[in-house]
C-alpha cells in the first residue's frame, strides 16, 4: 500500500469521526432553517422571515464547512468567495427586475458547472475526497454518485446556457426542431445511463469524460426545441436539476448539508414546474418534449388584420373608475418595465378614498418570473388582502365595473380559451373582457406580448385603449383623480 495514500485516508477518517457529531448537528440545524425558509416563502406576509431563515441556514452551513474541511486553505477559499460574491453582488444590484429570469438561468448554469468541476476534481484526486481505497480504486457507490452528479450537472449547465440565450434574446425564442430529435435524445440519454453503469466496472478517464461530454450535448438538445412560451417552466425545471446535481455531489463530498439543500432545491423546483404547467394548462411531458409556441402570431410574421378600436384619455379613465363600485387591476410585464407599481398604489388609494372597492388579480405567469407581480406590489406596499390569485378572482370580473389592465397582454387573451391554433391555447386566462368596461394600458396597438399574438380584447365594444407608458398614464390618472 502506498504510504502517503494510506495516511491521507486515515486523516480523512479520523477527521470525520472527531468532528462528525457537531458537524452533523450544525448541518441538521441548517437543514431545518432551509425547510422553514421554504415554508416562509410560500406567502408574501412571511417571505421576509423565510429569506432571513434561509440566509441564517446558509451562513451556518458555510461556516461549518469552512471550519471542518481541509481540502483548500481558508485564504484560498476567502479569495474565491470574495471574487464570486463580488460579481454576484454587482450583477444582482444592476439587473433590471424584468431580466430576472435570464439571471436565474445564468446562476443555474453556474450550479451545474460547479457540480461538473467538483465531480472532475473528485475523479482526478479520489484519495483527497476519501472516495477511494489506498490503491486509488474509487468505491462503487461513489462512482454512481459521481456519474449521476456529473451528468445532471452538465445537462443543467448547457440547458441553462441555452435558456439564458433564449430569454435574453440572443437566440430566437422559437422552438428549433431537429429532424428525428426524439430518437437522438432518447439514444443519447440511453448512452449516458449505459456509460454510468459501465463506469461501475471500469473507471477509465474515457468513460467519465464521455459521460460528461454527452450530458453537455443532451442539455443543449433538450432545451433548443422548447419555445419561448414554455420558458418559465424550463427555468424552474433547470432549477430542480441544479438541486439534484448539488445533492449528488453532496454524496461525493460526504456533506449532508449539500445533500439536504440539493434535495430541497430539487424537489421544490420540481413542484414549482408542476404548478406552472398546471397554470399554463400544459403537461410536463409535453413541455419537456418541446415544440410549444412554434407558430407565432403577428410577431412571427403573420398578417395582422386592421380592426376598429377606441382610444381613451387619462381623464376618461379617472372618471370611469371613480364612478365604479369595484375596479380590478390586472398588472403584467409592462407594469414591471415601466415601474408603475408605486403610482398604481397611489391611484388605488385615491379610488378607495372615493369609496371604490379595489382588488388586484394576479396571473401565475404574469411578468417574467414566478411571483413577479406579487414582489412588485409588495414593494409598493399594496395590502396583501387586496391581491388575489386567478382562481380566486376570475368569477368576479362579470360583476365588476372596470377591469384596469396595465401592461398585461397574454394573461388576458381570450384566444387561449377559444383558438386552438394560438400558441397560448389552453392556458387559463383572466376573464377581463367580462367586466362592464376594460381599460387597457399599453404603449401602442402594434406591440404584442411575450407569445407574440394579437389580443381580441383590444377591439371589443367595452374596451377603451389607454396608449402610453404605464407609469406616465397612471400618474396622469392620479392627477385627474385629484382634480
Ligand atoms: P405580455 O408579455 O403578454 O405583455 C406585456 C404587455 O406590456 C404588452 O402588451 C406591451 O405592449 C406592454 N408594455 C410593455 N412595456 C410597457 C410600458 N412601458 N408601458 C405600458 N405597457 C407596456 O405580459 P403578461 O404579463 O400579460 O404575460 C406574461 C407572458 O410572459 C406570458 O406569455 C408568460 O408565459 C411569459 N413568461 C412568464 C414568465 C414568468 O415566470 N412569469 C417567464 C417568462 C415568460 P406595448 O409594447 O404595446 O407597450
Amino acid at each position: 500500500m502506498n504510504e502517503a495514500a494510506a495516511a491521507s485516508v486515515a486523516a480523512v477518517a479520523e477527521h470525520g469521526a472527531g468532528a462528525s457529531a457537531w458537524v452533523a448537528l450544525a448541518y441538521l440545524i441548517a437543514g431545518i432553517c432551509f425547510i422553514l425558509a421554504l415554508r416562509g416563502l410560500s406567502s408574501p406576509e412571511s417571505s421576509r422571515r423565510g429569506n432571513r431563515l434561509g440566509m441564517i441556514g446558509m451562513g451556518l452551513a458555510i461556516v461549518t464547512t469552512l471550519l471542518t474541511h481541509e481540502i483548500a486553505s481558508l485564504p484560498e477559499i476567502a479569495i474565491a468567495v470574495a471574487i464570486g460574491g463580488g460579481i454576484g453582488f454587482v450583477t444582482a444590484r444592476r439587473i433590471a427586475m424584468t431580466a430576472m429570469p435570464q439571471l436565474v438561468a445564468a446562476f443555474h448554469s453556474l450550479v451545474g458547472l460547479a457540480a461538473v468541476l467538483v465531480a472532475a476534481a473528485a475523479y482526478l484526486n479520489p484519495l483527497a475526497f476519501g472516495i477511494a481505497g489506498a490503491d486509488g480504486i474509487i468505491h462503487q457507490v461513489s462512482r454512481v454518485e459521481m456519474g449521476l452528479g456529473v451528468a445532471i450537472g452538465a445537462i443543467t449547465f448547457s440547458g441553462s446556457v441555452i435558456a439564458f440565450l433564449k430569454l435574453n434574446g440572443n437566440m430566437s425564442g422559437k422552438p428549433i426542431m431537429l429532424p428525428g430529435r426524439h430518437v437522438i435524445n432518447l439514444g443519447t440519454l440511453a448512452a449516458i445511463l449505459g456509460l454510468v453503469a459501465y463506469f461501475l466496472t471500469d473507471q477509465s478517464p474515457w468513460v467519465f469524460f464521455l459521460v460528461t461530454a454527452l450530458s453537455f450535448v443532451i442539455g443543449f438538445l433538450l432545451i433548443i426545441p422548447i419555445g419561448g412560451a414554455d420558458m418559465p417552466v424550463v427555468v424552474s425545471m433547470l432549477n430542480s436539476y441544479s438541486g439534484w446535481a448539488a445533492a449528488a455531489m453532496g454524496f461525493t463530498l460526504h456533506n449532508s448539508a449539500m445533500i439536504i439543500t440539493g434535495a430541497l432545491v430539487g424537489s421544490s423546483g420540481a413542484i414549482l414546474s408542476y404548478i406552472m404547467c398546471r397554470a399554463m394548462n400544459r403537461s410536463f411531458i409535453s413541455v419537456i418534449a418541446g415544440g410549444f409556441g412554434a407558430e407565432a402570431g403577428p410577431a412571427g410574421g403573420g398578417e395582422k388584420i386592421e380592426r376598429p378600436w377606441k382610444r381613451g384619455s387619462a381623464e376618461d379613465a379617472a372618471f370611469l373608475m371613480s364612478q365604479a363600485e369595484q375596479v380590478i387591476i390586472v398588472p403584467g410585464y409592462g407594469m414591471a418595465v415601466a415601474q408603475a407599481q408605486h403610482a398604481l398604489r397611489e391611484m388605488a388609494d385615491l379610488l378607495k378614498a372615493e369609496g371604490v372597492r379595489v382588488k388586484y388579480a394576479i396571473h401565475p405567469v404574469a411578468g417574467r418570473m414566478p411571483g413577479h407581480m406579487n414582489v412588485l406590489l409588495a414593494e409598493a406596499n399594496v395590502p396583501y388582502d387586496e391581491v388575489f390569485e386567478l382562481e380566486d378572482i376570475n368569477s368576479e370580473f362579470a360583476q365588476t365595473d372596470v377591469a384596469f389592465v396595465i401592461g398585461a397582454n397574454d394573461v388576458t387573451n381570450p384566444a387561449a380559451k377559444t383558438d386552438k391554433s394560438s400558441p397560448i391555447y389552453g392556458m387559463p386566462v383572466l376573464d377581463v373582457e367580462k367586466a362592464k368596461t376594460v381599460l387597457f394600458v399599453k404603449r401602442s396597438m402594434g406591440g404584442v406580448g411575450y407569445a407574440g399574438v394579437d389580443n381580441d380584447v383590444f377591439y371589443r365594444d367595452n374596451t377603451m385603449m389607454l396608449l402610453a407608458d404605464a407609469k406616465k398614464m397612471v400618474e396622469d390618472i392620479v392627477k385627474a383623480l385629484g382634480h
